[in-house]
C-alpha cells in the first residue's frame, strides 16, 4: 500500500499538467475526475460545485454523463449535500445505509456501494464536493481519503481561477457557523455597535496550491519556522506580553507547538505530496480541525485555538504578509475580533470605522480597554471560543450593555437592535444637554468632573461633554502611537495644542508611564527586558528617572508648551517622597535653563503625584506639604492592594472596587491629606462607574477624572445625590461593612430614584 504522500503526489503530478494546459475549465474537470478515478482505482469519481446555492454535478467518471449539470442537491441534502453542509468528510462502505442517502436515478449509481467524499473548501467555506464510489462495499483507506483531501485543495484553486462557483453563497465551516449565534462575555466598555467582523490577525487566502519546486517550498517553510520561533521567543521576553496566568500558558503552548516535530513533519509531508508551503500548512491545519471536531473536550478546543493561531502566524510569515488588519485598513464599519490586543495595536485602527472590539481575553483596567473606552469603542471581553464562532465578514451586533453579541443576526434582530441604538442615542442627547450644567449635589456641593485623555482627538471631548478640565493626560499615548521616540518638538507641539484647546480649563499632564502593559518596541532597556512582573517592575517614574534624557526632554516640552500659563504636571507610580523630589528637580533644572535664556516661562507650575503604590499612603504627611495635588490611580492601586494583576483576565472579576479594603484605604488617604492645601482626585476607571462614583463621593472625594463618555452620566448622577445623606451612609458602611457593599449601595441609590444603568 502506498503512503498518503505518494498517493497524493501521483495524482498531483498528473494534475499539474492538466492545470497548466490551455483547455477550458470543463475539459480540465473532466480530465481531473479521470486522473483521480484511475489513481485510486475507483469506478466513479465526481465533482459537484456550488452554483446558485445548489451543488451541481459538474464532472463525473463512472456515473451517467447525462446527469452532468442536471443532478443538483441542496446543501444538507443527500450525501453530497451533507458533506458540504458539515464541511466534513464521509467514508461509507454502504452508501444507502446512511440516513442522508438520497437516490438520484438519472445518475445510474445504484450499482455502487461504497462512497467517500470530501468538501472542496475555499476561504473556509465549502464550494463543492469531490467524491469517489466503488462497486465493492468497503470503506476507503485513510491514505485514499488523505489523497482526496489534498486534491480537493488543488481543485479549489482551479475552481476559483476559472470562476466556476459563487463564493458568496458558499457554505461555512459547520452548521454552527451559519446560523445566528449569541456570544456572551464580560462588558469591558459599555455601548452598542454594529459592523462586520474583522480579524485583527487576518487569515491568508491561499492562492497557489501546487508547487513548481518542492525543494524551494521546503526551504520557505524551514525559514518561516525559524522566524516564527524567533518571534515567539521575543514575545516571551517582551514585557508587553506579560507573564503569569493565562498569557504564560498561551505562550507555553505556542512554544510547544512551534517546536513540535510532528507538526513540522506533517507540513513537510504535505509539501512532498506536491503542495506549496502555504497549501501544506493549511492542509495540515484542515486535517487537525477535522480530527478535533470529533473530540468534545473544551481544554483541547482551547489548545486547538492556539494551534490555529500559530498556524495562521506561520502562514502569514511564509507568505510575507505580517501586517494586522490595521495595515490593510478597515473598509467599512467593523467590529474587531482578537484574542487580545496591545493598546498601541488598537490605536493603529481608523477610529471612524472601528465600531467595537470583541476579545477572547481582556480585563477592565488593561490599557487596551482604557484606550478603547477613551475612543468610545465598546468592548466585550472573555468570550470563549470566539474565533471559532465568528467568520471574517460576518455581521455582528455588539451589545456592550448586556455583555453579549449576536453573530449573523436575522433581519428582525437587526431591527430590534437599531431601535435600542436609537434609544441609546436619545439618552446620549440627554447627557449632551447637561454639557453646560454644573455638577452640583442636591445639598449644593460642587463636584469637579474632569476627563481623562491621551490622544489629540480626545481633546474636543472637553467641549462636547462640558468637563471641568483634563484631570489626567496620559502623555505616553503619543509615544505608543509613534513608530519612533517622539522628538521634543513634536511633544511640545502636542502639549501646546492640548492647552490651546482647553483654554481656561486645567490640564494635568502626567509624565510618561511606560512599561507594564505599555511597552514601547523602540525603547528597549536591557535591565527591564523579560521581567517576571512588569506591572511591578521597570515602569513609569522609575524609567523616567533612570532615563534622564527622556524625562528632561519631556520636562522642557511641557515647560515650553505652557509658557505664559499654568502647568499642572504629575508623576506616575511615586513610591517614596524622594522620587517626587527627584522628578520635580528635573523640571526645576529645565526651568532654570529656560530662565537663563530669557525664555517665556509658565505663569505657575503645580506639581502633583499619583498615588498608585500603597506604600506612599504611609508617608503622605511627608509628601503632602510639597504637593499641589494628589491623584489616586485606582487601576494600579487596587492591583497592588489585592496583589491582582490588572491585565490578568482570570482576575478580572475577582475583587470588587467596592470592597471594604479599598474604600477604607481611600478614606484613610483622604483623611491623611486633610489640612494640607492639596486637591485630591481619583483618576482610575473606578470613578467612571456609577456605583463606584457614589462610593467615592461618599468617602470624601470631590474631584473625579474619568473617561469622557462617562462625564454626562456622572453629571446627571451628581445632581440627584444628597451628599450629606450619602456620606453618612458610606461612613456607616465603612465602620461596619454590610455583607455586600455593592448591593447596599445599589439599594440606597434606587431608593432615591438614582438610575444605576
Ligand atoms: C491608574 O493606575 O489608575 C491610572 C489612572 O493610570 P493608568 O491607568 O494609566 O496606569
Ligand atoms: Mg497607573
Amino acid at each position: 500500500m502506498q503512503t498518503a504522500v505518494a498517493a497524493a503526489r501521483t495524482i498531483l503530478t498528473s494534475l499539474h499538467d492538466v492545470m497548466a494546459s490551455r483547455s477550458n475549465a470543463q475539459t480540465k474537470l473532466n480530465t481531473v475526475v479521470e486522473v483521480i478515478g484511475e489513481s485510486l482505482n475507483s469506478e466513479v469519481c465526481s465533482i459537484y460545485l456550488l452554483r446558485e446555492g445548489m451543488l451541481e454535478l459538474f464532472a463525473t467518471r463512472g456515473l451517467a454523463q447525462e446527469a452532468v449539470h442536471v443532478t443538483r442537491m441542496a446543501i444538507g441534502e443527500g450525501l453530497v449535500g451533507t458533506i458540504a453542509g458539515n464541511v466534513d468528510t464521509l467514508n461509507l462502505a454502504e452508501a444507502t445505509a446512511h440516513p442522508d442517502f438520497s437516490y438520484r436515478p438519472e445518475t445510474g449509481e445504484e450499482k455502487f456501494h461504497s462512497f467517500a467524499g470530501v468538501p472542496i473548501v475555499r476561504r473556509e467555506r465549502a464550494v463543492g464536493v469531490l467524491c469517489v464510489q466503488h462497486v465493492d462495499p468497503r470503506r476507503y483507506e485513510e491514505v485514499e481519503i488523505e489523497a482526496l483531501q489534498t486534491v480537493a485543495m488543488v481543485l479549489s484553486e482551479l475552481i476559483a481561477n476559472a470562476d466556476l462557483v459563487d463564493e458568496d453563497g458558499a457554505w461555512g465551516l459547520s452548521p454552527s457557523h451559519t446560523g445566528v449565534e449569541r456570544l456572551s462575555g464580560l462588558t469591558l466598555v459599555k455601548g452598542l455597535a454594529s459592523g462586520v467582523a474583522v480579524f485583527h490577525q487576518p487569515r491568508i487566502p491561499i492562492e497557489h496550491t501546487m508547487a513548481d519546486d518542492t525543494e524551494a517550498e521546503r526551504q520557505r517553510v524551514y525559514l518561516a519556522f525559524d522566524k516564527m520561533r524567533e518571534q515567539i521567543e521575543r514575545m516571551a521576553a517582551q514585557a508587553e506580553f506579560g507573564v503569569g496566568g493565562e498569557q504564560e500558558e498561551v505562550l507555553e503552548t505556542y512554544k510547544m507547538f512551534a517546536y513540535d516535530e510532528g507538526w513540522s513533519r506533517r507540513i513537510n509531508e504535505a509539501i512532498d505530496s506536491g503542495l506549496t508551503a502555504e497549501a501544506a500548512i493549511e492542509r495540515v491545519q484542515q486535517r487537525t480541525r477535522m480530527r478535533m471536531r470529533q473530540i468534545d473536550d473544551p481544554l483541547l478546543a482551547d489548545r486547538m485555538h492556539d494551534l490555529e493561531d500559530l498556524s495562521n502566524r506561520l502562514l502569514r510569515t511564509v507568505s510575507g504578509q505580517l501586517g494586522t488588519a490595521a495595515t490593510t485598513g478597515l473598509r467599512q464599519d467593523a467590529i474587531l475580533i482578537a484574542r487580545n490586543l496591545g493598546p498601541a495595536e488598537l490605536l493603529e485602527y481608523d477610529k471612524r470605522r472601528l465600531k467595537g472590539v470583541i476579545l477572547e481575553e481582556g480585563s477592565l483596567t488593561a490599557h487596551v480597554v482604557i484606550v478603547a473606552r477613551a475612543m468610545g469603542v465598546p468592548v466585550l471581553g472573555r468570550v470563549r471560543g470566539l474565533r471559532g464562532l465568528v467568520r471574517e465578514g460576518d455581521l455582528l451586533l455588539l451589545d456592550g450593555d448586556e455583555g453579549a453579541a449576536t453573530v449573523r443576526p436575522t433581519p428582525a434582530l437587526v431591527e430590534a437592535f437599531e431601535a435600542r441604538f436609537a434609544r441609546s442615542r436619545e439618552k446620549q442627547l440627554v447627557y449632551a444637554a447637561l454639557r453646560d450644567v454644573e455638577p452640583r449635589t442636591l445639598d449644593g456641593t460642587r463636584i469637579n468632573v474632569l476627563m481623562n485623555a491621551g490622544l489629540r482627538d480626545d481633546v474636543p471631548m472637553l467641549n462636547l461633554t462640558g468637563a471641568d478640565g483634563i484631570g489626567l493626560y496620559r502623555t505616553e499615548f503619543q509615544f505608543l502611537v509613534s513608530a519612533t521616540l517622539p522628538a521634543r518638538e513634536r511633544q511640545t507641539r502636542l502639549y501646546r495644542e492640548v492647552l490651546d484647546a482647553a483654554g481656561s480649563r486645567p490640564v494635568v499632564f502626567r509624565t510618561v508611564d511606560i512599561g507594564g502593559d505599555k511597552a514601547l518596541p523602540y525603547l528597549r532597556h536591557d535591565d527591564g527586558d523579560g521581567e517576571e512582573n512588569p506591572a511591578m517592575g521597570w515602569r513609569a517614574l522609575r524609567v523616567g528617572l533612570a532615563r534622564g534624557g527622556l524625562m528632561k526632554a519631556q520636562a522642557r516640552a511641557l515647560l515650553e508648551a505652557a509658557a505664559g500659563r499654568t502647568l499642572n504636571v504629575m508623576f506616575p507610580m511615586v513610591s517614596e517622597p524622594w522620587e517626587f523630589d527627584a522628578a520635580k528637580a528635573v523640571f526645576e533644572h529645565q526651568l532654570e535653563y529656560l530662565r537663563k535664556r530669557k525664555r517665556m516661562l509658565p505663569e505657575a507650575i503645580r506639581y502633583g503625584a499619583m498615588l498608585e503604590v500603597p506604600a506612599l499612603a504611609e508617608v503622605l504627611d511627608i509628601l503632602a506639604p510639597k504637593l499641589s495635588f494628589l491623584s489616586i490611580g485606582t487601576n494600579d492601586l487596587t492591583q497592588f492592594l489585592f496583589a491582582a494583576d490588572r491585565a490578568n483576565p482570570k482576575l478580572a472579576e475577582r475583587y470588587d472596587w467596592l470592597s471594604p479594603s479599598i474604600l477604607r484605604f481611600l478614606r484613610r488617604v483622604v483623611k491623611s491629606v486633610e489640612g494640607y492645601n492639596v486637591d485630591v482626585t481619583v483618576c482610575g476607571e473606578m470613578g467612571g462607574r456609577r456605583l463606584e462614583a457614589l462610593a467615592l463621593m461618599g468617602l470624601g472625594i470631590r474631584r473625579l477624572s474619568i473617561t469622557p463618555v462617562a462625564v454626562g452620566p456622572l453629571k446627571e448622577l451628581i445632581r440627584k445625590v444628597h451628599l450629606g445623606e450619602l456620606s453618612a451612609a458610606v461612613e456607616g458602611w465603612l465602620i461596619s461593612p454590610p455583607p455586600d457593599m455593592r448591593a447596599a449601595l445599589a439599594e440606597w441609590a434606587s431608593g432615591r430614584g438614582i438610575d444605576l444603568d
